[in-house]
């Protein structure tokens, strides 16, 4: 039986629009080979130019489809030079993690052999781990909340139980499907600063007692500034992380620096029932309209979002779609023949997606 997927899309600002078009055309191709599962893409505005052409960033009808959606992909949004009257930016991709409650933000690293990196790798490592990042409260949950006055200026770091357990639950099941897909070891890394404050105490003792259910895993604990080491030292050695929203923050963009940049680096930020597929990278305004854009890290997330489908929807096929595509982009990108600018190579974007659907062996109208 074919299942029907409905995926909202946000081309959203700059490279957007550029990256979302050969992205989605691959996923179109797969879903029409594809005997067990069908993809619908509904378009959803939003963003920086739909603000300043229509006042609005996240128009209600947007928020629905994207509600109701089964998964959402998003390229990126946000333009420096448009900003609301209070002077900040446009960001809807920030309002869609909270409106949504999207508390797990999911940070795969991954340097394959051959895969140009910062990191001088011991032959026949390669690195493959996922940063969890709590993506709805810790010492974001102030934002645009702080009290200042002349002489102090105070944030709040909140942590619940309600939304640790929940953390805690994904990651285990995350670290569970890694094992079984033979990524990983089976091991959880709780990353905190719990020998300093009571705070992150507490989110160790939840994470243990998720811990204590799951026998047939690993788990531990680092604080995060030895994180930061061992990410730099060691990284071949993680399994899955899981950490505060600020930690996380910062940890991820290591992570992405590890991989050669932005350009390779996909997220998902996933709730109970919603899910934001996007690259880590911004609208590349500097960039923007040049055709040269890297589709890689959109193509990346793609994969992430067939592989999170397929397991939640139980459609092995799709979960299957969604490797092939992560492991076409990690070949095309190991063999560093067609590589963008921001990877050293030449490559536009159009060169770069196509060389994608050849490893694929798919033909995109
Ligand atoms: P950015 O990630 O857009 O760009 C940083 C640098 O990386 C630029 O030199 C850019 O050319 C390059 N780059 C980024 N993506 C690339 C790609 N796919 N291919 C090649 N090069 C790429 O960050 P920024 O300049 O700080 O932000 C630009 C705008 O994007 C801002 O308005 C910001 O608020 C927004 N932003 C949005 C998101 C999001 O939607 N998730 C994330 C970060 C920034």
């Amino acid at each position: 039986m074919t299942s029907t997927f409905e995926i909202a899309v946000f081309a959203g600002d700059g490279i957007g629009p550029e990256i979302t078009d050969p992205t989605v055309k691959i996923l179109q191709a797969l879903s029409d080979r594809a005997s067990g599962y069908t993809l619908q893409f509904t378009d959803a505005a939003a963003g920086a130019a739909h603000y300043a052409k229509t006042g609005e960033s996240l128009p209600s009808a947007s928020m629905e489809t994207a509600r109701r959606s089964d998964a959402i992909l998003l390229s990126a949004m946000g333009l420096p030079d448009v900003r609301y009257a209070d002077g900040t930016e446009i960001s809807p991709q920030i309002d869609l993690r909270k409106a949504l409650t999207l508390f797990a933000g999911v940070r795969p690293v991954t340097v394959r052999a051959g895969q140009s990196t910062p990191l001088n790798m011991p032959k026949g490592k390669e690195i493959d781990f996922v940063l969890i990042r709590e993506s709805t409260e810790g010492l974001f949950y102030s934002q645009g909340h702080g009290e200042v006055t002349e002489n102090e200026a105070r944030e709040t770091l909140l942590i619940t139980r309600d939304i640790s357990e929940k953390l805690f639950r994904f990651t285990f099941e995350l670290a569970n499907q890694r094992k079984a897909q033979g990524r990983g070891p089976g091991r959880v890394t709780c990353v905190d600063k719990a020998n300093v404050f009571r705070a992150f105490a507490f989110f160790r003792d939840i994470f243990d007692a998720e811990a204590a259910k799951h026998p047939n895993l690993t788990a531990d604990h680092a604080y995060v500034d030895a994180t930061a080491l061992w990410m730099v030292q060691k990284p071949w050695e993680f399994d899955v992380l899981v950490t505060e929203n600020m930690f996380g923050d910062i940890l991820s963009d290591l992570g992405a620096g590890l991989m050669g940049g932005l350009g390779l680096a996909p997220s998902a930020d996933i709730g109970l029932d919603n899910a934001v597929f996007q690259p880590c990278h911004g609208s590349a305004p500097d960039i923007a309209g040049q055709g040269v854009a890297n589709p890689f890290a959109m193509i990346l997330s793609a994969a992430m979002m067939l592989d999170w489908l397929g397991i939640k929807h139980d459609n092995a096929e799709m979960a299957a779609d969604g490797k092939r595509l992560r492991e076409a982009v990690e070949a095309v990108v190991a063999e560093g023949k067609v590589l963008t600018r921001d990877l050293g190579g030449t490559a536009g974007t159009a060169e770069a997606a196509t060389a994608v659907q050849a490893q694929l062996v798919l033909e995109v109208a």
